[in-house]
């Protein structure tokens, strides 16, 4: 009896000094995100070269597996071009170069937090994009989703299957962008389309489209 008092404790405690180190995180981020000073007319950036794409598949078959490949190796390619930063970077929104749901960061910066890599769930800037994938099938019109608290993205065979493996990056990174920690609202609109997963996962899938053999 003591000792679940004493467990139920420890896990209030933690629980509690966890929502602390949370927010200490999210002032490091802060400050990091601040060197993100890009300009279109600097050189890329070496951690756009070495960006590292690391994907677990939890359940995936070899005709799967063959695609998800693709596509990692077509956010790895897309990343190091300047195409893809000078799209983050000019982005508008209503005449303005923002995204919506920007957390307060510059285009410059949320370009910085791409390349940091740096996960909610594993704040170390690791330079790498990390996620599990699950595949399901549901006749629903749900591409896929993923939660901030868990490392998975879950994938709904009812699209992966026929789409292209730039259409697949667009949507992996879609929800990767969600564990860097933006949002966006539930329902379309036209300003959800300029979220920062949204608006990201389109720039990926277009500039992606070019490196289709
Ligand atoms: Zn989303």
């Amino acid at each position: 009896m003591k000792r679940t008092a004493l467990l139920l404790f420890l896990t209030i405690i933690l629980g509690s000094s966890c929502s602390d180190s949370k927010s200490n995180n999210n002032r490091e981020y802060h400050l990091e995100a601040i060197y993100g000073n890009h300009t279109a007319n600097d050189p890329l950036p070496n951690e756009a070269l070495t960006f590292e794409v690391n994907l677990d598949m939890v359940n995936a078959t070899l005709e799967q597996e063959i695609k998800l490949r693709e596509a990692i190796e077509i956010i790895k390619t897309v990343i190091a071009t300047e195409s893809f930063r000078n799209k983050i970077l000019k982005y508008k929104y209503n005449d303005e170069e923002t995204f919506v749901g920007n957390r307060g960061f510059t285009n410059a910066q949320i370009y910085q937090i791409v390349l940091n890599g740096a996960e909610a769930l594993s704040p170390e800037r690791n330079n790498q994009m990390d996620a599990e994938i699950e595949f399901y099938h549901a006749d629903t019109n749900v591409v896929g989703y993923t939660f901030r608290n868990s490392r998975r993205i879950w994938i709904n065979t009812k699209f992966f299957d026929s789409y292209t493996p730039a259409g697949v990056a667009g949507n992996l990174f879609h929800e990767w962008v969600h564990k860097l920690g933006f949002e966006h609202e539930v329902s379309w609109s036209l300003d959800r389309d300029s979220s920062v997963p949204y608006a990201l996962g389109f720039i990926m899938r277009e500039v992606g489209k070019e490196f289709l053999k």
